[in-house]
């Protein structure tokens, strides 16, 4: 503890202290991405699609967890899905071994979907370490990337933290009772006027509308050319490196 205070006393004196992120950068080890991106072509526009707050329970064909997941298999595109405690059980187990199997990002959103900032570090530890162990057994990785419920972050996570932060670029806002059309209309119109390449789109895995929305989507967005992909594999098809405690929207091209 005594060495790593002492380095990052040494690093404020030798690194821009009024420019907070690149202590930080500096400092940190980069994200071990480990995303196999021999199917992505780095020249085309791409976007990462992201789904908050599952498993959904119980886990059906007609749960929208596994409809997204269908969208996304049959045009052979991937996402990245943040997965939480709160509906996790041996039975909604299943729905994040299929999302592995498909060949998505499985990551983490936490126990039970606090505000992190409002709590202690040790309660926040507590928090984001909760889903680590069902995630390694599944995927056989180390570390996952975390959303931060309600994407809040304060100095404390970006302290504690030994991963990537992820935000969004654009959001769906299915979360705000958005309808499948209007998502469709917001995710095209950017899609039409070149903003949504590079872009983190932030949805929910728990929604029926947000279901109905990525079946439009995802054979659309293919059919203009975009490659659907996790958000590790976007920056890795990219050359862009990621670091713990940084927080990301988007990986411009
Ligand atoms: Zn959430």
């Amino acid at each position: 503890m005594r060495g790593r205070l002492f380095y990052r006393f040494m690093a404020d004196a030798i690194f821009d202290i009024n420019d907070p992120q690149s202590l930080e950068d500096k400092m940190r080890e980069n994200w071990n991405n480990e995303a196999d991106i021999t199917w992505i072509d780095p020249k085309k526009p791409m976007v990462a699609l992201s789904f908050d707050d599952g498993p959904v329970d119980p886990v059906s064909e007609t749960s929208p967890a596994i409809r997204i997941q269908n969208a996304l298999r049959d045009s052979g595109m991937h996402a990245t899905f943040f997965y939480w405690g709160n509906t996790f059980n041996e039975g909604t187990r299943a729905e994040i071994e299929r999302a592995q199997e498909l060949g998505f990002e499985i990551a983490n959103h936490t126990k039970t979907h606090p505000h992190l900032p409002e709590l202690s570090v040790e309660e926040m530890k507590a928090e984001v370490e909760y889903m680590l162990p069902v995630l390694k057994e599944i995927s056989g990785r180390e570390k996952f990337l975390l959303r931060p419920p309600y994407l809040d972050v304060n100095e404390a996570l970006r302290e504690m933290i030994d991963v990537p932060l992820i935000s969004c670029g654009l959001d769906s806002m299915d979360w705000a009772q958005a309808t499948a059309k209007q998502m469709i209309d917001k995710i095209a119109k950017a899609c039409e006027n070149d903003s949504l390449d590079g872009k983190i789109v932030l949805m929910h895995e728990t929604y029926d509308a947000t279901a109905e929305a990525v079946e439009f989507l995802v054979p659309y967005l293919k059919a203009k050319g975009y490659q659907v992909v996790t958000i590790s594999e976007m920056f890795k098809a990219r050359g862009k490196d990621m670091q713990a405690g940084h927080v990301y929207g988007e990986c411009p091209q």
